[in-house]
């Protein structure tokens, strides 16, 4: 005789939401600033330059947003 178990139902898997590890929402000015890294914890200076930095800005949200 063969002994049936009730279909249990297997515990989903919840799905994790994919983690992007960035740095600190900062707000980047025209003027050079000292950030670190978030991927190799190196010093660096950002850098800006005038021209189309408002299409570049608007491109790297999108780029942000679609990633
Ligand atoms: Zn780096």
């Amino acid at each position: 005789m063969q002994k049936t178990y009730p279909d249990l139902p297997m515990p989903q898997p919840q799905l994790q939401p994919r983690v992007t590890i960035v740095a600190p929402p900062q707000m980047y000015g025209k003027l050079p600033m000292q950030v670190t890294c978030g991927n190799c914890k190196n010093v660096v200076v950002t850098v800006t330059t005038g021209e189309n930095g408002g299409c570049v800005y608007l491109a790297a949200v999108i780029i942000f947003l679609v990633w």
